[in-house]
């Protein structure tokens, strides 16, 4: 047996307690007691469950690096993949080079070529390249959407939306938790109303829950969350907020979580920073993506066209968040530069830089105060979710969110109480996304656990050194398998896809 000896443990839910905790077989076997065994010496460290991310664009990280080690070197130990409806599976066949070409700036290229259609192939693929952490799959309302109707900007007929609920169904079956939504994702966006109750009656007879990004994060907030709310009172399934944030203004922010206050069971995940990370492609309108990543590009050499999504970023359109229109170039970062500061008309620099990249390029757009940022991660119905996105130069939250939350909010500036931090980072995250097996330090549990510094936790990355890793983490361990020690991997892979 493992013993843990010395640390004070916080459970997962409860107060925190100065016990030994053994491990053995990849479970919890002993919480207490005069245990014996290898020692690990834990004086004057905190012992908790491995740190859950409800929100991870980590769906084919692992085959380009299965040790993500951006996040194990937080203390995480599982991530929510597939979110925002956005996933590398199911697809149609011959249709997944278009998706890749879509995803890549999210989630990275994967293989070389993709050998799955189905959303169980994709896990067993995924699952193949032993991920040093568990990734637990949602079934993403845009994929599904993809693979029934393509990208078309249409309605679903009767035939497509049961075929749909087949496929969320297969989902389910196949090991996702959750259902994803990305309502300003493609062709995501293109659904009804209609199509999210039909899809979400599915996710509500898996007991699972409905994970949106809504449809207007902007000055349609409001109305975007009250979809949602909507889609899941007729459902039945309970809903969970992907990144909440208010884009436009700061004071939708109090309206807004009284809304979720009011609602029952709902809760949100937030990244904890001022500025949000995408798809370049997202500035632009709807009609402009529409029939997928080769469509939009033939549109961004097309003078007239660009002229027309100008015309419509300077006057917005109905129920179009329009990030650009409303943050403006400046507070929009690419690749370090902002569109304002790479100078000429933004939305034609827009454009040549998702013609260079074919459109894999994200964007940091800057868009609330610190206090907002601290505001929404001191309610009592956030859970943490990095929304991490790896790249050469991306959004510091992949290697700080969970540091960030608890070294920096918590332990530093005293926004909230450990204990009720490090729920929300493990037993309330397992409970909300169906996780029985983790989240918790009891007997019988996998022994998923970190070891922190209580003095020295916490996140380094900035926008400038965005892969600087958190520091404090003393032990990290996967199945009670050591992942992390003395500041880096120790290359244990005994993650995979939780199912
Ligand atoms: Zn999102």
């Amino acid at each position: 047996m493992l013993v843990i000896r010395g640390a004070t443990v916080y459970p997962g839910s409860g107060p925190p307690r100065q016990v030994d905790v053994g491990v053995a077989d990849g479970k919890i076997a002993a919480v207490g007691g005069e245990l014996s065994g290898d020692v690990v010496e834990a004086d004057g460290l905190w012992l908790c469950p491995g740190f859950i991310d409800v929100h991870a664009h980590s769906a084919l990280r692992s085959y380009e690096e299965p040790l993500l080690t951006e996040a194990l070197s937080q203390g995480v130990t599982t991530q929510v993949i597939c979110p925002d409806g956005l996933a590398p599976a199911p697809v149609a066949a011959g249709r997944w080079a278009e998706r890749r070409d879509y995803l890549r700036a999210l989630e990275g290229p994967g293989p070389e070529e993709w050998p799955w259609t189905t959303f169980a192939e994709y896990l067993d693929d995924l699952d193949a390249t032993r991920p040093v952490i568990s990734l637990v799959p949602s079934i993403g309302h845009g994929a599904v959407r993809d693979t029934v109707i393509g990208g078309e900007r249409r309605p679903a007929t009767r035939e497509e939306l049961e075929e749909m609920r087949r496929e969320v169904r297969a989902g389910f079956e196949a090991g996702a938790t959750s259902l994803s939504f990305g309502l300003v994702y493609f062709p995501g966006a293109h659904a009804d109303t209609e199509e999210l109750v039909a899809v979400a009656e599915v996710a509500a007879a898996f007991g699972a829950p409905l994970v949106p990004h809504v449809r207007n994060e902007g000055a349609g907030l409001l109305e975007a969350i009250d979809e949602m709310l909507e889609v899941s009172r007729r459902s039945g399934a309970a809903l969970h907020v992907s990144h909440l944030k208010s884009l436009a203004e700061e004071s939708l922010i109090e309206p807004l979580l009284e809304r979720l206050e009011a609602a029952d069971g709902v809760t949100f995940d937030q990244y904890p920073y001022g500025a949000g990370c995408t798809l370049l492609a997202s500035l632009l309108p709807a009609w402009a993506q529409e029939d997928g990543a080769a469509a939009t590009l033939a549109r961004l050499r097309d003078p007239d066209a660009l002229a027309r999504i100008a015309h419509d970023v300077e006057h917005g359109l109905p129920a179009w968040e329009n990030v650009l229109g409303t943050l403006g170039p400046e507070r929009i970062v690419a690749d370090g530069e902002s569109i304002a500061d790479r100078g000429g008309e933004p939305v034609e620099t827009v454009a040549e830089l998702l013609l260079e990249s074919e459109l894999g390029v994200q964007m940091i757009m800057h868009y609330a105060s610190e206090a907002a940022v601290r505001k929404i991660a001191a309610h009592p119905l956030m859970l943490l979710g990095s929304d991490g996105i790896f790249g050469a130069k991306p959004h510091p939250r992949v290697a700080g969110s969970a540091a960030r939350f608890l070294g920096r909010f918590c332990l530093r500036e005293d926004l909230l109480a450990p204990e009720e931090a490090i729920a929300r980072l493990t037993a309330r995250a397992a409970d909300r996304f169906g996780l029985a097996d983790r989240g918790r330090i009891e007997v019988g549990k996998r022994a998923d656990l970190v070891l922190l510094d209580p003095a020295t936790y916490v996140d380094t990355a900035t926008y400038e050194s965005p892969l600087s890793l958190a520091e404090g983490v003393a032990g990290g361990w996967v199945a009670g398998e050591r992942a992390w020690a003395e500041s880096r991997p120790t290359g244990a892979r005994a993650g995979g896809v939780a199912r």
